[in-house]
């Protein structure tokens, strides 16, 4: 009979939109006739104040594509969850960003003892907070850009605390410089800054969206992506360039039509293939991921060097995002992409 896979979507994210268009393309991807009679889709949608909602609506959402009006009540306790998801073989989280894609539901699920596609709880969270997920890349060699941990109470603080930050973060990492809530993503929340001015602006607009903030050496490079599948033997697929003409890959670029171009091989010598590739298996195994993980790279051509940026282990999954694009021009269509998700999932177990 046929698996049934709880693919959970929406969440309480600046990421909500994202996560319903690449719910779409999975829905679409399990069920083709390319996976003949092998999944039973039970869909949960949650919506922007966290509520989990049933397969009935969840479904119309999957085909309408709307976020759904957010409940005014509390989300549910957890023995509130809509009836069908006892039903549930295998969970598919496509949520990005914060309560989805950094461990949150991972622990649910790992409670329920039912396995899900992608990383654990500690992988998680680990690749969601980009303070954790720095320190963990450094102990693993891997290279990166000076960047500064920075906690909210040094902002929400006295002047003299604020500004003491202020000329510590201007001395050791300069302008620009790159200003990030801890756990985001989808560049919600980050701003590039050039003066003391936009710094004190980016600080204080960072911290309304988290306590944890990093602050980063600008740094002038091609941006490469690599995407990883599999278990206790990943394998990194080919790699991919973005080119944007704005500042840098903010929000807008990355989700207006035209905005930004994603070249998939990209042209870059042999040997720098190679590197992101091995660099890219080696911050999987570093955060201790499974299933997928996308690692973001800055190659920079002038000295050759290639700079780690970050791991997302719930990227985008849209048709046309990253990280499916990659595996098709490797050799592995999107079906077959998200039919080996489910296999790795069932495969590693709840754990
Ligand atoms: P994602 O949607 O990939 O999860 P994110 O919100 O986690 O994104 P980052 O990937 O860390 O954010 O940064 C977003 C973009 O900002 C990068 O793709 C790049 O264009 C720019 N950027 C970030 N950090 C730096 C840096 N240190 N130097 C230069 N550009 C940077
Ligand atoms: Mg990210
Ligand atoms: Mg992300
Ligand atoms: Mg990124």
């Amino acid at each position: 009979s046929r698996i049934k896979v709880g693919l959970v979507f929406g969440g309480r994210s600046g990421e909500h939109e994202v996560s319903i268009i690449s719910a779409q393309a999975i829905a679409k991807g399990l069920t083709t006739p390319a996976n003949p009679d092998r999944y039973e889709l039970i869909p949960f949608y949650i919506d922007k104040n966290g509520a989990w909602l049933g397969a009935e609506i969840a479904a119309s959402i999957l085909k309408t594509g709307q976020p759904h009006p957010p409940s005014e009540t509390p989300p549910p306790n957890f023995w509130n969850f809509p009836p069908q998801a006892s039903e549930v073989d295998v969970w598919f989280p496509i949520l990005h960003g914060p309560n989805g894609e950094d461990g949150t539901v991972q622990g649910l699920f790992k409670l329920v003892q039912k396995p899900w596609v992608g990383s654990g709880v500690a992988a998680s969270a680990v690749g969601m907070d980009k303070i954790l997920m720095k320190a963990v890349f450094a102990a693993a060699g891997l290279e990166q850009v000076a960047y500064l941990p920075v906690n909210r109470s040094q902002i929400w603080s006295d002047p003299c605390v604020y500004s003491h930050l202020c000329d510590h973060i201007e001395s050791t990492l300069g302008y620009p410089c790159f200003v990030k809530p801890a756990n985001l993503g989808s560049s919600v929340g980050i701003a590039k800054v050039k003066t003391r001015d936009q710094l004190t602006t980016a600080l204080d607009n960072a911290a309304s969206y988290d306590t944890r903030i990093i602050v980063e050496a600008g740094v002038v490079a091609r941006e490469v992506e690599c995407a990883v599948l599999g278990n206790d033997r990943p394998q990194a697929s080919v790699i991919g360039e973005i080119t944007y003409t704005s500042e840098f890959y903010d929000y807008e670029t990355k989700y207006t039509d035209g905005r930004a171009n994603l070249i998939i091989p990209a042209d870059l010598p042999t040997e720098v293939i190679e590197k992101i590739q091995a660099m890219s298996i080696t911050a999987f195994n570093a955060i201790g991921a499974a299933g997928l993980a996308r690692l973001d790279f800055f190659y920079v051509e002038k000295t050759g060097e290639i700079l780690i940026n970050e791991v997302n282990t719930l990227p985008g999954f849209t048709a046309l995002s990253m990280y499916p694009q990659l595996w098709e021009k490797t050799g592995l269509a999107f079906p077959d992409l998200v039919h080996q998700l489910v296999q790795l999932a069932l495969e590693r177990g709840a754990v």
